[in-house]
């Protein structure tokens, strides 16, 4: 497919390209109603602000910042921030697009969200990322907000900085609101409102996706053989639960390097070296380097990318062995890299069901603020696991119904919600 000029006034590419692909093919298999397709192909509204910050030596550097709110029929704008060279309008689109189908998908009262700053957060200090990240908060203003659009963590941004936006935000609103405002965002730190068990939601919702793929193949993961790429918040946690299970980490790759261990890596020793090594696996001394362009096609049963987006592509998708794709990272896998998988059988477990549990745990972590409730980090576990195990049986029998893909049938299941709530509402006036 070539590129197409659609509303946006923007030529699909990259992520958007792969987004836009993906919800037309479904639409298509399940006949989506025309204006709802209609609706949907195209975002609420995008924000751009570029805002000056002030520099640890002094001087002043001008960021440029997003947040694009695709739907809201379903519930306010929801999505994470992230701060990468690569974000901009483009990427922030697409990834807002992903968060409509994720929430809808999961049967949250949500709709799609997502932006960050184009910046390299390794080149800035702790006090200067804060003051990045109090100047952009105050920059977008009331385009954000509770029951509006409610921030989190993605690529590169934590629990500091939720405490940080969610400080700012309260603090330029009235004081008597200031405890129903703190749901302004989730994953913020457990003293801050924050849940504790958020930290490590979206690896275990990887986990709990490949334990009900390996139940329909009659399969075990104890002893299967797999690779991570990332070793960032999604890439650690789905490490440490596939341990659980007996799984065996025989390879990891980030921006720093590419490390393998035939007999297994130790995941909490990669772990603590990351934490304490400038975030990269690079230098770790308990697996060997490895090229990098051999990673992907290593010989072994899962693959989890857990980075960032279009990795799986043309170039490498025809080498890869492993039975399954576990997508924790947002738009891992290309259009062509997906036909390239199908043909050769390599079954994906979609990101928008496979990493949904950073959602839905931010979803327990809203619904506990707006109630002045804590949450015990057991039942919040149980709670992720329940809402992610009924999304993949339905994305199972769903699949069966249209004779199709998961992927194609989980955006079957989510687009059928947003159309019945099209259906029910009519288009005001
Ligand atoms: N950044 C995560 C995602 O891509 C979590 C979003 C959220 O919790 O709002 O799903």
């Amino acid at each position: 497919m070539g590129t197409t000029e659609v509303g946006q006034t923007q030529y699909r590419q990259g992520m958007y390209k792969v987004v836009m692909d993906q919800f037309e093919r479904a639409a298509d298999v399940m006949g989506l109603d025309a204006s709802v397709r209609e609706i949907l192909s195209r975002t609420n509204s995008e924000i751009v602000v570029h805002f000056p910050v002030r520099m640890d030596d002094g001087s002043i550097e001008v960021f440029t910042g997003y947040r694009v709110q695709h739907n809201n029929a379903l519930g306010p704008y929801k999505g994470g921030l992230r701060y990468h060279p690569t974000v901009d309008i483009e990427s922030a689109r697409a990834l807002a697009i992903w968060m409509t189908w994720k929430t809808a998908l999961a049967g949250l009262p949500y709709g799609g969200g997502k932006g960050g700053v184009q910046i390299d957060p390794k080149r800035y200090s702790r006090v200067e990322l804060e003051r990045i990240t109090r100047r952009f908060t105050y920059a977008l203003g009331d385009n954000i907000g509770p029951d509006l659009d409610i921030p989190a963590p993605d690529v590169n941004t934590n629990s500091q900085i939720m405490a940080w936006i969610a400080d700012t935000y309260c603090s330029t609103k009235p004081a008597n609101t200031r405890s129903s405002n703190m749901h302004v965002v989730t994953g913020k730190p457990t003293g801050s409102g924050g849940l504790d068990g958020r930290d490590r939601a979206t690896g275990f919702g990887v986990v709990v996706t490949l334990k009900a793929w390996a139940q329909r193949r009659n399969a075990d993961l104890k002893g299967m053989r797999y690779i991570v790429q990332g070793f960032g918040n999604v890439g650690y946690w789905t490490a440490h639960f596939l341990a659980r299970e007996g799984a065996v980490l025989v390879a990891v790759q980030d921006a720093s390097g590419t490390l393998y261990k035939a007999e297994g890596i130790d995941p909490e020793a990669l772990h603590a070296h990351v934490e304490t090594n400038a975030a990269s696996v690079a230098g770790f001394k308990g697996a060997a380097p490895m090229p990098a362009e051999e990673f992907f096609g290593l010989d072994c049963d899962i693959v989890v990318p857990a980075a960032l987006g279009n990795q799986i592509t043309a170039t490498n998708a025809g080498s890869i062995k492993a039975k399954v794709v576990a997508e924790g990272a947002n738009g891992p896998t290309d259009t062509e890299g997906e036909a390239i998988l199908h043909r050769n059988h390599v079954e994906i477990i979609p990101d928008i069901l496979c990493n949904s549990g950073g959602v839905i745990g931010s979803y327990i972590e809203w619904l506990l603020n707006r109630r002045m409730e804590h949450g015990r980090i057991d039942e919040v576990l149980r709670m992720i696991e329940d809402k992610i195990t009924t999304a993949f049986t339905q994305v199972a029998h769903t699949a069966a119904e249209f004779d199709t893909d998961w992927r194609t049938s989980a955006y079957i299941v989510a687009l059928r919600r947003l159309e019945s709530a099209y259906k029910e509402r009519g288009i005001f006036p």
